[in-house]
């Protein structure tokens, strides 16, 4: 590490995974800036992947881009129809993925919703869901059964487990149904691409750079999956982004738009011009993390610790792995 690493802190626009305070470490190697930003409920091993990630961007940067921009979606969180239909028709995106099976609220709301998406995309736009796990075999059965009139590009975790999703997807081709599953949360750590994969519980893998343990790691995972692949991020600031725009310039194909256009939903940025898209498309780009703007998302003292703690121990935990 070349640089010495600076711990961020910068607010949540609204409230995502239940944090509403995004923090990292940031810092500068060889080649370019690398962010290193594991979600606090990561612990010990689970750390080194994200870290394995930063020292790739820091010492060793991109392979080659096979494209210059990439597509990406708009986010719908759980809203009314009327905001759905306005996020969707200011975004210049699309694609649109529409969050469902909330808490509180009921199918009802995800169709209302849903179609209200679809009405502001057009018939050439692309409609994709995400249930967070949330529903049971039957629910996901029953709830994707009736969103299918609205042509779904593919559900998103419709269930929690990986052997739910394969049994909806058995579910699912029974009735007739020809809606393609993607695996999200259950892809959390390398080895579960693999598992998805055995299980054939997925159509599609969401792919985040950070927790697999970097761009090459992720297209080695790629390859031998065989599976389409959505780029999404782990609400990283722009330093992290550049990093899943790099896995999306060299996968070998690209059919759906990916996840990362998250930068929006942070308060602040590190960089001076923030990788936001423009016309549903992010450009492959360089970032430089800007003084003035790290100052200013810049953590206080306790986060500052807590965080060179948690690097210090992982680093010797990646030197006694090496051996
Ligand atoms: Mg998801």
């Amino acid at each position: 590490m070349s640089g010495s690493p600076h711990t961020y802190a910068i607010a949540m626009r609204t409230r995502f995974r239940g944090i509403t305070v995004r923090q990292g470490m940031l810092w500068q190697g060889p080649v370019g800036w690398a962010e290193w930003s594991p979600f606090r409920d990561y612990a010990g091993e689970e750390l080194l992947p994200w870290w394995l990630a930063a020292r790739e961007a820091a010492e060793q940067g991109w392979p080659e881009p096979l494209r210059d921009s990439i597509p990406v979606n708009c986010t719908v969180p759980a809203v009314s129809p009327d905001q759905a239909h306005a996020i969707v028709s200011t975004s210049g995106c699309a694609t649109a993925k529409v969050k469902v099976c909330e808490p509180g609220q009921s199918l009802a709301n995800d169709l209302a919703r849903v179609e209200a998406v679809r009405d502001a995309l057009g018939s050439a736009g692309r409609v994709r869901v995400d249930a967070n796990g949330g529903w049971s075999v039957d629910q996901a059965s029953q709830g994707l059964g009736q969103l299918s009139r609205f042509e779904l590009e593919y559900a998103e975790q419709p269930c929690a487990t990986v052997e739910e999703l394969a049994a909806l997807r058995i579910a699912l081709a029974r009735r007739g149904m020809d809606i393609p599953i993607a695996a999200d949360e259950s892809i959390r750590r390398a080895a579960d691409p693999y598992r998805v994969l055995e299980l054939e519980a997925a159509d599609i893998a969401v792919l985040k750079v950070q927790p697999l343990g970097g761009v090459r790691a992720c297209l080695e995972i790629a390859e031998r999956i065989g599976l389409p692949v959505v780029v999404s991020s782990a609400l990283e600031t722009s330093v992290g982004i550049r990093a899943g725009l790099a896995l999306a310039a060299a996968l070998p194909e690209l059919p759906y738009a990916c996840g990362l256009n998250t930068v929006p939903l942070l308060a602040d940025d590190v960089v001076a011009s923030p990788l936001v898209a423009s016309g549903g498309m992010l450009a492959v780009t360089e970032v430089a993390v800007d003084e003035q703007a790290r100052h200013r998302c810049r953590a206080d003292e306790m986060t500052a610790e807590f965080w060179q703690a948690r690097l210090r121990q992982t680093t010797e935990l990646a030197a006694a792995r090496r051996g």
